[in-house]
């Protein structure tokens, strides 16, 4: 009698890519990050190319974003390189103590060519596979399991976050170069396809947005739950010796269209003390009246005219 493969050790144990040698596909090495509700219920990881099969929900890691629409009965539906997926646009899912729908989680987060893994169900009639959840692929640098495990509790919300500025940074980026013209490293528009997790040291250094072309510098600021034009600025780092004057600011709020407005503008704003100090625990910020500044256009890369004419 054969002997049916039991695919555990489940997904939140670290030995799991036995799988993969069994399989013949790579897996990564190192910890894999599964939402909290997930791992209590302990579903097997299968390995993408074999996850049309599956009988039961299980969970697939690292599915490659290819393509995302609405079908007609209004599901959101998200072809990736092994299945098509499809989740309830208003179907809420859970990182650490946030909660968010898979509609929002999926404009805020992801982009095309990301990783996603994700909690999917045998497929139905169509082919299409439904999903429970999912979330960006978590990469983790430098961290033995021994030192991802202790902290991932809260890494997915920590990834919701930060990959959604990010992705934030990446939508400014290039709409400048797509529509005005400007030249950014290589890299700064395109997503990594995963995001990244340093064991260490969880704060991200994000490199300055700056075009190699012109040097106009562009500073994106994220904001999901309103549309305030707030900035960095403080006694010690005020707005005007961290920004350069010819620079822009790039506020994306929940829409994700990126709203330039001249840094110029926004210290003519501080100076005549239009804006509302505000102070958190780690730093301090001021938002400035909405009328007084205006959102601009995307400026043309002066460089690239030049060179044109
Ligand atoms: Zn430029």
């Amino acid at each position: 009698m054969l002997r049916r493969f039991d695919f555990k050790p489940t997904s939140n144990d670290p030995g799991f890519q036995a799988t993969g040698f069994l399989f013949g596909t790579r897996q990564p090495i190192g910890p894999r990050y599964t939402p909290k509700m997930i791992r209590q219920r302990s579903l097997r990881d299968v390995p993408a190319p074999i996850a049309k099969y599956l009988r039961t929900a299980s969970v697939v890691r690292r599915l490659k974003v290819l393509d995302a629409a609405f079908t007609d009965t209004g599901l959101l539906k998200i072809i990736t390189d092994h299945l098509v997926l499809t989740i309830e646009p208003h179907r809420t899912m859970k990182f650490g103590p946030e909660t968010i729908t898979a509609g929002l989680y999926f404009q805020r987060v992801i982009e095309r060519g990301d990783l996603i893994d994700a909690v999917v169900l045998p497929h139905v009639e169509d082919g299409s596979h439904p999903i429970e959840a999912f979330w960006i692929d978590i990469r983790y640098v430098g961290a033995s399991p021994s030192d991802g495990w202790g902290t991932m509790k809260e890494d997915g919300q920590f990834a919701l976050r930060a990959k959604a500025g990010e992705k934030a940074e990446r939508v400014v980026t290039r709409l400048l170069r797509d529509t005005a013209g400007h030249t950014f490293e290589e890299g700064a528009c395109e997503t990594p396809g995963f995001f990244e997790i340093r064991s260490k040291d969880k704060r991200i250094r994000r490199p300055d947005r700056i075009c190699t072309c012109c040097g106009m510098t562009v500073e994106v600021k994220k904001r999901n739950h309103d549309t305030n034009f707030v900035v960095s600025h403080s006694d010690r780092r005020s707005f005007h010796t961290e920004n350069a004057a010819h620079g822009v600011h790039a506020f994306v709020f929940a829409d994700m269209q990126p709203r330039f407005v001249a840094n110029s503008d926004i210290a003519r704003a501080l100076v005549n003390g239009r804006y509302q100090n505000g102070q958190g625990s780690h730093d301090r910020w001021a938002e400035i009246n909405p009328d007084a500044v205006r959102v601009i256009d995307a400026p043309r890369c002066a460089g690239a005219m030049q060179k044109a004419a």
